[in-house]
């Protein structure tokens, strides 16, 4: 028996990113507590964090390769996956295969699969389930300022004296984020403004929550800017010396938003109330503005980005201390898989194929002739060439698609008929049943590598436990079978450090300073300094040494001309309006305790008290009317499918708006999986789908 050991390592849940200390005592039983050195959360964790520990048992884990429901060996399995990839290339071509990956999967994961889909097969086929995450956010921020850049850092919340949350439940979907908020709240006096439809426990404790009828957020936001403009606020030097497009942008937000009342009526929101919002915005220099999925899971999502980064360029309030917009992401790596290219549109390290010289760059570096040299299928789109036949061979990385995406039911209905559906994860879900090849992938403990959260902070994730049964790390499973497609060369890695010594390089390959995102100076870590490799943000050229902060606070931006963008937005109806047959908005989102479709939270007791079912919020006027009590069982239907829940009524939900939390499955309550509901529709510039605005209706279950 050996002493206990302590890892330093990350926890695998929210886009906060905090630093875990985990404790492996001689018997083998694992605590986790904060990590008291990590910038993130300086010691704390939240109850999904602090529970780590007990999520790690081996039930319901894929410990050995299967091939049609069998136990197979590894050689078998990977010959067969790169046998049946390699002759449907072959028969129909590089764009007739997909990947569809996580932001679970650790940086070196993402580069793997990328380098393999976009350099080696030559398709731009993958995508990840981040683009049901903050897709809309990194289109936003390549209109504006030319690069998908989050400029500032945490210390800006604490740091502000206006926060503005526009669509982001913070105190339950980025618990210790909204706790150190709320630590300097007491000092500074910081003002927190709520733009949210719910009144959500973010909204429950600010100075002023401005519930808005959902999806009117630009107009919200253009009303701000025709404000700023009006009462003398915009910072006119700035405005002449680092932006475009100021006049054109103002002018369609004061025709969208000519006066207080028009917003209030477009937004149902009380004119006194947007008026002191206008004002402190106004008077607040330093003001940080928060947007997450409440904004970018909707097909408006990218405008709306650009509506709250238009009000912020109009001030000049950009990337200096306690003052910027700040996309907050949902996923542990959402970030890392933005910095591969793990996104169709994207190609590797931040070139895209809007740059023509960058497929010739990266195929250059990877020695890859048959480099993609155009965007590939976004999420929703590879799903739907699934199911029409033009996508023969899937590949599923670590998650649920089957539960996830919107329409699953017809999601199902493509894994199904897919002439070859490989998944690779850590447990039996939803998705694995349609597995002609489960893969066992490593779990958070046992897998090892670096994670980026949404301040640009790159984290090692450690491993402090052995691989158990057959189980493989993602890298090493993507790796083998790209091997055995003839790519031996180019996926010769030993370990993750390799690989991402390999990404630090491209990083900074043939950039001529251009690039924003260069981690040169990473390059050349042995393993031991990767191993040690304390916590710091991007960029890191060759020559960096200590630890760099905001961006993009000089004015200076990565356009063609150096100036960021103004986007000119005009405030649009609802992609998918009520109507008599389905008259109730339905918006879908997170609980406190839970994490994606519960396949690590569900495990633990604790957790699962809370909310032991799934309960869909109504305004107690609205139950009312339709004949619903409090815990009555009701079916929820869209036109896409249905679902079920117990009833709750909430006067936190305003009237006409219901509330279902996107966590359970087939797995853990049959039938009542949120992705059912939800429509195809997406962002006509960032793909991502609207998932807070279905129209439903509800009605209660008959009592047998
Ligand atoms: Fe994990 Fe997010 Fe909680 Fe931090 S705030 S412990 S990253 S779930």
């Amino acid at each position: 028996m050996t002493d206990a050991r302590e890892v330093r390592t990350a926890c695998p849940y929210c886009g906060v990113g905090c630093g875990v200390q985990a404790r492996v005592a001689a018997d083998g039983t694992v605590s986790v507590r904060g990590d008291p050195g990590h910038p993130a959360n300086s010691g704390k964790l939240c109850s999904k964090g602090s529970a780590l520990g007990e999520t790690l048992g081996l039930d319901g884990r894929v410990l050995h390769p299967e091939i049609a429901g069998r136990r197979a060996g590894w050689d078998a399995a990977l010959d067969l996956v790169a046998r049946r990839f390699s002759e449907t290339i072959a028969r129909h071509g590089p764009d007739s295969v997909a990947f569809y990956v996580s932001g679970q999967l650790l940086t070196e994961d993402y580069y793997v699969a990328n380098k393999l889909m976009k350099g080696f097969i030559g398709s731009a086929n993958i995508d990840t389930n981040s683009r049901l995450c903050m897709a809309s956010s990194v289109a936003g921020h390549k209109r504006a300022f030319g690069e998908d850049i989050v400029p500032g850092v945490y210390e800006d919340f604490e740091q502000a004296d206006l926060v503005v949350l526009v669509g982001s439940n913070t105190a339950w979907c980025h618990p210790i984020l909204y706790q150190r908020l709320l630590a300097t709240r007491a000092e500074r006096g910081t003002k927190i403004v709520v733009v949210d439809p719910r009144r959500t426990a973010t909204a429950a404790e600010c100075d002023l929550h401005l519930q808005l009828k959902p999806g009117t957020d630009v107009m919200l936001f253009n009303g701000l800017v025709a404000h700023l403009a009006r009462c003398g606020a915009v910072d006119s030097a700035y405005v002449a010396a680092h932006t475009t497009g100021f006049d054109a942008a103002l002018s369609l937000a004061a025709a969208d938003a000519p006066s207080l009342k028009r917003v209030a009526e477009t937004c149902d929101l009380d004119a006194a109330d947007i008026a002191a919002f206008y004002d402190w915005f106004a008077a607040t220099e330093r003001t940080v503005t928060v947007y997450s999925q409440g904004v970018n899971q909707s097909a408006h999502g990218t405008d709306k980005v650009n509506a709250i980064i238009n009000c912020h360029l109009a001030t000049g309030r950009i990337g200096r201390p306690g003052m910027g917009p700040f996309s907050v992401t949902g996923q542990p790596n959402a970030m890392g898989g933005r910095e591969v290219g793990g996104l169709a549109n994207q190609l590797a390290a931040h070139m895209g194929f809007d740059d023509p010289s960058a497929p010739d760059r990266v195929g250059r570096f990877w020695h890859a002739p048959d480099i993609a040299r155009r965007p590939g299928l976004k999420a929703v789109d590879m799903f739907e060439a699934a199911s029409d036949g033009r996508i023969k061979a899937l590949w599923v990385m670590g998650t649920n698609p089957a539960v996830s995406m919107p329409d699953a039911g017809k999601v199902r209905a493509a894994l199904k008929a897919c002439d070859f559906v490989v998944v690779s994860d850590v447990t039996r879900t939803d998705t694995s049943h349609f597995a002609d090849v489960l893969l066992p992938a490593a779990a958070w403990g046992e897998k090892d590598g670096t994670v980026t959260n949404s301040e640009r902070l790159i984290s090692r994730q450690k491993s402090f436990l052995p691989l158990p049964g057959e189980v493989r790390p993602d890298w090493w499973i993507v790796s083998e079978a790209a091997r055995r497609m003839g790519f031996a060369e180019a996926f010769d890695y030993a370990e993750p450090a390799a690989i991402f010594r390999e990404h630090a390089a491209l990083s900074a390959f043939e950039n001529e300073g251009a690039r924003l995102f260069d981690i040169g100076g990473l390059t050349d870590l042995t393993d031991a300094e990767y191993d040690a490799l304390a916590p710091l943000h991007w960029p890191f050229p060759a020559g960096a040494t200590g630890r760099t902060q905001r961006l993009l606070g000089d004015g200076r931006f990565p356009t063609a001309d150096g100036r960021a963008r103004f986007l000119p937005v005009r405030q649009e109806g609802a992609a998918l309006p009520v109507d008599a047959a389905y008259p109730l908005v339905l918006n879908t989102g997170r609980l406190r305790d839970q994490w994606h479709t519960m396949t690590r939270t569900g495990r633990v007791p604790r957790l699962m008290a809370n909310a032991p079912e799934p309960a869909v919020e109504l305004n107690p006027v609205d139950a009312a009317a339709l004949g619903i009590a409090d815990g009555d069982l009701v079916r929820i239907e869209s036109r896409y499918g249905g679902a079920r829940a117990k009833a709750a009524a909430s006067p936190g939900q305003r009237r006409g708006e219901a509330f279902l939390p996107m966590h359970w499955s087939g797995r853990f309550a049959a039938n009542s999986a949120a992705g059912s509901l939800s429509a195809p529709i997406t962002d006509p510039f960032s793909g991502q789908p609207e998932l807070k605005h279905v129209p439903v209706r509800i009605s209660r279950e008959p009592v047998l």
